[in-house]
């Protein structure tokens, strides 16, 4: 047995138990580390208990771990959660802990953008883009789920954290880390864009480059996780991390004067972030936060790797892997850890998804820059172009208010675009020569 398997025995101590009660889960880590308290867990599949710990996996049924319900009693009112700080934080009582978070307090809260234009292309009432492409600090959605890993990691006197990444993540690793002054073991697929590893090494992270795909660099961490007692964000912190994504569903409610959209539209990587965003509409219509139905989820991938897409096509429950080959680095996961939970969330809420092609992606990315003054990377393209797809195919109504999650900035993944951009003149500097490109315009 590992040291951390040792310790991850000792954190858990009555498995199949119920629950384990808050004040057990308050005495994990190191005593002079403060309030902060990571709730208990409980697993997906079997719904038995345990105690909080860096440990994402079922003892029991070896399913995966999220984090218990908020005891509805201490649910704030529209009017608190308007009075606070902008951040995702504002939801507190919804994120995974007890007790106020001490890092990235500033991540979230990002803006929901009216996109007229767009609702015209899908046939839609209304349009908005929620433009995680801004998010702060490191300009993809993936800022969220770091911030609320990073405070587990924190709280359970880690010192070091890390994960398995497409890129984004390991640019908000790599920053968030740093900041809060931890260690990061970052570990990538040796050919990512050039801007994802610069906004990776910036921060001074240790960086290793995996050759093989996510796929291979995720079955690493899960070892290294084990060995090196780290905590790996999406590995062993992967119960943590995932209820930052709600903060989408959360702000997507308030922004919209708390009014739920009919529809809203996702990038699917590992299937993470569609399946939280049911879970955080369910929250806040259980809150009584929102009223009538939840949106339909409609999920997007790249064709050069849609194994969720091609789940809710054939109506099947198990993954079956497949190699990435698509530009869309971002979201080429090969063999998706919350694919069924994904395809869950499409089909109960009576979503859909869609494939788009490499070059579809890019006229997509150009679209949502012409109509919105929005720059995504190759995800958003992909979420621009499957909406329009799923449109074509009537999946929408005219009565439909529609959200794209643009979950990343195209700055980061320059590549691709330029070469599908015309060289613009070089002119010296004199009035004629502008003057016969306005006429020649
Ligand atoms: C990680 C990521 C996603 C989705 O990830 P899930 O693993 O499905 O939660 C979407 N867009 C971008 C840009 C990402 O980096
Ligand atoms: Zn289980």
């Amino acid at each position: 047995m590992t040291t951390l398997d040792a310790s991850l025995k000792a954190h858990s101590r009555n498995g199949s138990s119920r629950s384990a009660d808050r004040s057990d889960s308050a005495s994990i880590g190191s005593s002079a580390i403060a309030q902060l308290r990571p709730r208990a867990l409980r697993c997906k599949l079997c719904g038995a208990g345990f105690a909080a710990a860096p440990t994402a996996v079922c003892e029991e049924c070896l399913g995966p771990l999220e984090a218990v319900d908020p005891d509805p009693s201490t649910l704030p009112t529209r009017a608190e959660i308007s009075r606070r700080p902008h951040s995702i934080w504002r939801y507190k009582e919804w994120l995974p802990f007890d007790g106020e978070a001490t890092l990235s307090l500033d991540t979230g809260f990002t803006p929901l953008v009216d996109a007229p234009g767009i609702a015209r292309r899908l046939g839609v009432a209304r349009c908005w883009i929620k433009n995680d492409s801004v998010s702060h600090p490191s300009l993809s959605f993936k800022d969220r789920v770091v911030a609320t890993a990073i405070n587990a990691a924190h709280s359970f006197g880690l010192d070091t954290v890390g994960c398995a990444s497409t890129g984004n993540l390991a640019n908000s690793v790599a920053a968030q880390a740093a900041r809060a002054g931890m260690e990061s073991w970052i570990f990538i697929p040796d050919s990512l864009e050039r801007g994802k590893i610069a906004a990776t090494q910036i921060f001074a992270p240790h960086l290793v480059r995996v050759r093989g795909n996510y796929d291979d660099v995720n079955r690493l961490c899960s070892m290294v996780a084990d060995q090196f007692g780290w905590g790996i964000v999406n590995v062993n912190l992967r119960a943590y991390y995932g209820e930052g994504s709600k903060t989408i569903a959360f702000e997507i409610a308030e922004q919209l004067g708390w009014v739920l959209p009919t529809a809203v539209v996702a990038p699917m990587a590992g299937g993470s972030l569609i399946s939280k965003l049911q879970r955080g509409f369910r929250e806040f219509t259980e809150a009584g936060l929102v009223a009538g139905a939840p949106p339909r989820l409609y999920g997007a991938q790249a064709s050069g790797c849609s194994p969720i897409v091609q789940m809710v096509h054939d109506g099947r429950d198990d993954v079956r892997p497949v190699v990435p080959n698509t530009i869309a680095r971002s979201i080429a996961i090969g063999n998706p850890a919350d694919g069924r939970f994904a395809r869950a969330a499409i089909t109960q809420t009576g979503g859909w998804a869609a494939a788009v092609s490499d070059s579809e992606l890019i006229e997509g990315i150009k679209i949502l820059a012409a109509d919105t003054g929005i720059f995504t990377e190759t995800a958003g393209g992909a979420t621009v172009a499957s909406a329009l797809a799923l449109s074509r195919e009537g999946r929408f109504s005219p009565d439909d208010e529609v959200v794209l999650c643009i979950t990343g900035n195209g700055l980061k993944t320059l590549e691709p675009i330029v070469e599908t951009l015309d060289e613009s003149p070089v002119i010296d500097a004199k009035l004629r020569e502008v003057r016969a490109l306005v006429n020649a315009a």
